[in-house]
């Protein structure tokens, strides 16, 4: 282990939540190979977001989250 470490260390993601949902929010790694958070379920209208991590640290704004559609 380093201090370099890419995720987010547990405790620091266990308090992390939703902005928008209030849930919880789950590892992932984005379409552009990026990490990310996603949520862990409906946000509560009708789409999850996917919020990006720089630097180990999540950046959670919905509005430079990516949406991503609910499985039907
Ligand atoms: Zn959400």
């Amino acid at each position: 282990m380093t201090s370099m470490s890419p995720t987010i260390t547990p405790w620091l993601r266990e308090i992390l939540r939703c902005p928008v949902g209030g849930h919880e929010l789950v590892d992932a790694i984005g379409p552009d190979g990026t990490p990310e958070l996603q949520c862990s379920q409906d946000c509560g209208d009708g789409v999850r977001r996917a919020y990006r991590v720089e630097n180990g640290i999540p950046v959670l704004l919905v509005q430079e989250s990516r949406e991503f559609g609910v499985e039907s």
